[in-house]
């Protein structure tokens, strides 16, 4: 049975690393008829909180990835750690530090200075004949792991090939703090193995930790998940993506007017591909998803591209859907329009859909017929000259008249045409302009349609 997780810290929203490794385990647990575990690990206490979760779950919600357990939060668990950590403390893998935390420190000085890597002396670790230091009073203990002293931790990695680190590298971690709080790499262990785990992807910074994990499930005698560490997704600069470099959340491209299809496309072709394939649906990335031809070098992400997948998918949208999603924007303006997601804002959405990346972009051409507009000045002086100003009064005329659809007003046009002389974009620039404030807009007809008689005569008379 193949079982995935995904194991976020509700530190902050959903990072896109988080989010691609959350696909890739999803996708892989579709794939083959399995079950994906959502793990929420929230034992870094002071920095967790519930609005964290809240975000994360909305997160997988809105990119559709369904889990099929969990959330199982880490924090209700602590007795289910105890119980482990006193198990592996009784088998003689495990023991007691009272080590304060300058003792730790002045040791990891010395070692430095003597040019050694900073790891624990093994002052507490039991050893057949050796007299341990008496317990000192008041000192509450970490229970540190027993780890191998020597030898290679390998491991066949699903996206990076063999990994060996040799055991001298890494010391006897904590694997429960002085609170009876485990840390990540032992929490992780405990619930990748009751949760029946089978596969893990995740962020190859956490290729350190995967030896410690590999001993302590050797150590309990436990079956091994098997290990895939996905690269790091690098911004434009060729640096790690961060904050600093510009939206780093689900969240964000929520709210930045992508679609969830998009994103999930966009967010899998990253690091992953199938042939040349650049745009996929859910379910052919179920059905090409097998753990194979994942990148071993790090992505870049690349906004440019997104914007391209986010608008072929704005093409193929319902309207019906994108009028609400759009509403929804225009209700976040600065200055907020309320509007309903009815016939007309589906027109709108089915008229400008193809010419916009995002639901922002969209919402800014629904503003401009919802709203008011403000003429681009260079092209208002440009198109909106003397020799046009009798044909605008002309149509204005024939369109306070004419009945109010599509058909009507291009006759209407066309008769001012006829009756002027002028070309069609003679008169169809300026209308654009003075209409919607620019002159690159869908045809003429179908937009004035959209607006009311009204407004399209309240803005024509701004010539
Ligand atoms: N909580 C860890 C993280 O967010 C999970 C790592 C793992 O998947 O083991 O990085």
């Amino acid at each position: 049975m193949i079982r995935t997780r995904i194991a976020p810290s509700p530190t902050g929203f959903l990072h896109l690393g988080t989010a691609r490794t959350a696909l890739y385990s999803w996708a892989y647990a579709r794939h083959h008829g399995g079950k994906f575990v959502l793990r929420i690990e929230d034992t870094d206490v002071a920095r967790s909180t519930q609005d964290s979760v809240d975000q994360i779950l909305a997160s997988m919600h809105w990119l559709g990835l369904d889990y099929d357990e969990g959330p199982i939060y880490q924090m209700q668990r602590l007795a289910r750690y105890s119980e482990v950590a006193e198990k592996l403390i009784a088998e003689g893998k495990a023991y007691r530090c009272y080590s304060t935390p300058e003792e730790l420190e002045a040791t990891r000085e010395a070692k430095r200075a003597r040019g050694e890597k900073a790891l624990y002396d093994g002052r507490w670790r039991p050893a057949p004949g050796k007299t341990l230091p008496s317990i000192p009073a008041g000192v509450a203990p970490v229970v540190r792991f027993c780890n191998p002293p020597d030898g290679d931790v390998t491991w066949n990695d699903l996206v990076k090939g063999p990994i060996t680190i040799n055991n001298r590298e890494i010391d006897d971690l904590i694997i429960m703090r002085t609170d009876g709080v485990p840390t990540y790499n032992f929490a992780v262990v405990v619930d990748d193995w009751d949760m029946q785990i089978s596969h893990v992807f995740r962020g190859d910074e956490h290729i350190n930790n995967t030896p410690w994990q590999i001993n302590i499930f050797n150590a309990l005698g436990v079956p091994l998940p098997q290990f895939g560490h996905c690269p790091v997704i690098l911004g434009d600069d060729g640096q790690k993506l961060s904050k600093r470099r510009g939206a780093v959340s689900v969240t964000a491209y929520e709210e930045g007017g992508y679609l969830p299809e998009a994103m999930l496309n966009y967010l899998a072709r990253l690091g992953w591909s199938h042939g040349d394939d650049e745009l996929f649906t859910r379910v052919q990335l179920v059905s090409w998803f097998d753990g194979s031809h994942l990148n071993r070098s790090p992505a870049q992400w690349d906004p440019a591209k997104l914007l391209w997948v986010n608008a072929q998918y704005m093409k193929l949208a319902d309207d019906q859907r994108l009028a609400s999603l759009v509403a929804g924007q225009l209700a976040k303006l600065p200055v907020p329009l309320h509007v309903e997601p009815d016939g007309r804002l589906q027109g709108i959405c089915a008229l400008f859909k193809d010419r916009c990346d995002t639901t922002v972009a969209l919402a800014a051409w629904a503003s401009k017929i919802y709203g008011d507009v403000a003429p681009d000045e260079a092209e208002k002086k440009q198109h909106v000259t003397d020799s046009v100003r009798p044909a605008l009064a002309l149509l204005a005329e024939k369109l306070a008249q004419c009945a109010w659809d599509k058909p009507a007003i291009a006759a209407a046009i066309k008769e001012t045409l006829a009756g002027t002389g002028l070309k069609m974009p003679q008169l169809a620039m300026p209308v654009r302009v003075l209409v919607l404030g620019t002159a690159q807009t869908p045809s003429l007809d179908a937009v004035l349609a959209l607006l009311d008689r009204d407004t399209v005569l309240a803005r024509l008379g701004r010539a």
